[in-house]
Parts: C-alpha cells; structure tokens; sequence
C-alpha cells in the first residue's frame, strides 16, 4: 500500500498546485488545495475510480480553494483547516476584492486541526506540521518522505508575510526552527512551481541560505 501522487494541476490565475494524492491498493484519495477547475479534478477522480477521503487545505487563501465547495459536495470528503486560518476563510469577500476576483464558493470545514495531528490510513497517513508566517494558520501535510508545503517554502523561494496576519520573523522560525531540520532526502511538493528537495532547497535556496543562515 503506497501513496501514489496521481496528479498535480496547475490552475487559475496563480498557477496553485492543485495534488491528487492516492493508496494504490485501497484507491482511496486525498486533494489538497482544490484550488480551482473542479470539473478536472473531478474528472481525474472518476477516470480512476477513486474515493476521495480528505480534502487538505494548507492555508485559507482564496487562490488555495476555488473549487473546494464543488469538490466537496461532490465527494463527500472531509475538509481540514488549520484553526488560526478561520478568520481568512470567513472574510474571502476581503480577499477576492483585493485580487479583484469574484467571491468563491465556501462550504463546511469539518477538522480544525493543529500542529501533531495524525489522520488516514495506510498509503494516505499522513500529520500536521504548523509553519506560521505565510499566514497564522499555514501548515505542511507530511507523508512518509513527503511534504506538501502550501505557500511555506518553494523551490527557491519563500511565502509572503505581507498579507493578512502574515508575519516575516514567525516564516523564518517556521522554516528554520522546522523544515529545514527534516530529513534532506524529503521530497517537497509547493503550493505553487516546481518540486523540490529539504536538501536541495537548504543548500540552493537564496532566501535560506543568505537571509536566514547569514542574515
Ligand atoms: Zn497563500
Ligand atoms: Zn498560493
């Protein structure tokens, strides 16, 4: 029973990483970030027979959850939130009038989890890592030698901490204090761009190594 990364969709206006994760044997599946295009996503799902158990949110940012409502009601899966994030999930309306979008569509969270909590089965457990600083309520979903790190770390880069309760010194001691003492081989899947490495990243990512080892 392995986790298998069925597919990764880059979509809407801020080109999200929307992951279609998957138990090879047991065909169950999570989404994390269904950020927009719910008809592809779903698509996805049913071409490959799966039962989408969990829908991870990483933060409560509109370009993170377009297509949530859709794929919820559809599914039935269950929608995690961290609880410091409500506050954003509750004023989209703010957040879509400065991006000049339209307000998504919301619905129900169902787990307001915190930092350490475990959830899943087999190929698909997976537990909860709170890295404040993108926003109060970001965190990264480990699975065995896998990160899905939001809007934390990317390849080569770093979140903003300039929008709604972000904060640049809670982002530095959420990488330095915790990512980046996880193993280098783990493999890291962003919210936005490429995959990368913790090991890669901590040696080639000029925001790490300039402005937090040296800065
Ligand atoms: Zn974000
Ligand atoms: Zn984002």
């Amino acid at each position: 029973m392995a986790l298998i990364i069925r597919d990764v969709l880059p979509v809407g206006l801020f080109q999200t990483n929307v992951y279609i994760l998957e138990d090879d044997v047991t065909k169950e599946a999570i989404v994390i970030d269904p950020a927009d295009e719910a008809s592809r996503i779903l698509k996805i799902i049913n071409d490959n027979e799966l039962t989408v158990k969990y829908i991870l949110l990483t933060h409560a940012h509109i370009d993170h959850i377009g297509a949530l409502k859709e794929l919820k009601d559809s599914t039935g899966a269950k929608v995690l939130l961290h609880k410091e994030d409500v506050f954003l999930y509750e004023n989209m309306h703010l957040q879509s009038s400065l991006f000049g979008l339209t307000d998504p569509l919301v619905t129900d969270i169902d787990l307001l989890i915190e930092d350490g909590m475990e959830f899943g089965q087999a190929g698909l457990k997976f537990h909860v890592i709170h890295t404040p600083g993108h926003s109060p309520g970001s965190v990264c979903y480990y699975f065995p030698d896998k990160l899905f790190s939001g809007d934390t770390l990317f390849k080569n880069g770093i979140g903003r901490s300039d929008l709604w309760g972000g904060s640049h010194e809670l982002l530095v001691e959420s990488l330095r204090g915790i990512l980046l003492n996880l193993d280098d081989a783990i493999e890291v899947y962003p919210g936005h761009g490429p995959s990368t490495t913790i090991g890669r990243e901590k040696r080639d990512n000029p925001f790490i190594t300039k402005e937090m080892w040296y800065g």
